[in-house]
């Protein structure tokens, strides 16, 4: 394995633009990616972290959500994925890497769009891995605009559905079974702090993910069970050649300090110390992670 500890350039570590011209339909796949991202595969080594936790994780299957799920696992954590049914190919990958290092993985396809499949999702996480402690929102969606002129309905409230109201749907469904030591992670944007013109949909409902961590924070303290967010800068994964266009692919992360995008194993540290005790007095806050730019 790399030694992930050993010291290196960061803003050499990885691939830098430009990148090759690509663009994928529908939700993207992590196959289709050239380079391939780096989800912890190779490098990411756990510490026992996350030891006997549940962890239901949305987006499970590729990008961020997938370095999550191999940390979360690596950590001692028995996981649930969620995907879309069209991802399976990208599930199965996780899936197979992590059982055959002995972890527990529950693959629970489904569109969170659908509000009766968010509470069969809790259900179904709680049923296969005896309760749920962690709650891992990483699943969203990213369409972009060239004006308003592009603005449309439907479009829009897919992406409220599956950006904003999924978060009330599994916390109301969770909720229930939370025992001591319950933590609420959801996955904002830079954008929830710095709108792009060209992402302003994508932006509305990611400031709305930090508001909701900051008041649902508040709203659940009381309860023993801590709500934070990670806001990614700029990360290599198939959200990117699947929703934006080809010539931003190829210029990709340059504009952060970095020079360069992240790397999903990047981040999925974040999401470890949110969901361990370490942070157990960190509760409300939004973590970015962005590659040297400032934000705020
Ligand atoms: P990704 O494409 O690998 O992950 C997004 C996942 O969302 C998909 O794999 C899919 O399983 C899931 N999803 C989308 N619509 C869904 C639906 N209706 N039902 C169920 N699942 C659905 O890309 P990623 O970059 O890892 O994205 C993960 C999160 O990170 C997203 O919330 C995204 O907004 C956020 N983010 C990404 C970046 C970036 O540069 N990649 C930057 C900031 C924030
Ligand atoms: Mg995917």
């Amino acid at each position: 394995m790399t030694d992930l500890s050993a010291p290196t350039n960061v803003a050499t570590k990885y691939p830098q633009p430009p990148f090759k011209k690509q663009q994928q339909s529908g939700v993207g796949t992590v196959s289709e990616m050239d380079p391939q991202p780096d989800h912890g595969e190779q490098s990411y080594r756990g510490s026992g972290k996350l030891t006997g936790r549940r962890a239901l994780i949305t987006g499970g299957d590729s990008g961020i959500g997938r370095a999550v799920a191999i940390a979360f696992a690596r950590e001692g954590a028995s996981i649930a994925l969620n995907y879309l049914p069209e991802e399976q190919p990208d599930a199965d990958e996780v899936a197979s890497l992590l059982r055959g290092e002995g972890a527990t993985v529950e693959l629970l396809p489904g569109d969170l769009t659908d509000e009766a499949f968010n509470a069969k999702l809790v259900e179904q996480t709680v049923a296969a891995l005896g309760g749920i402690d962690l709650l891992v929102m990483v699943a969203g969606g990213m369409p972009t605009v060239s004006g308003i002129e592009d603005f449309d309905t439907a479009t829009f409230d897919r992406l409220l559905r599956t950006n904003i109201h999924s978060l009330f749907w599994l916390t109301k469904a969770a909720k229930p079974h939370f025992g001591p030591g319950a933590s609420i992670i959801a996955t904002g944007s830079i954008q929830s702090f710095n709108p792009s013109p060209d992402l302003v949909e994508y932006a509305v409902t990611k400031a709305g993910i930090a508001n909701w961590v900051r008041a649902m924070a508040q709203q659940l303290a009381q309860e023993g069970i801590r709500v934070n967010g990670v806001a990614p800068g700029p990360f290599w994964t198939p959200l990117q050649p699947s929703s934006v266009p080809n010539d931003k692919i190829e210029s990709f992360g340059g504009e952060a300090a970095y020079g360069r995008p992240g790397q999903p194993v990047e981040l999925c540290s974040t999401y470890v110390y949110l969901a361990s005790q370490e942070s157990s007095y960190t509760s409300g806050e939004t973590i970015v992670v962005s590659g040297g730019t400032p934000v705020h």
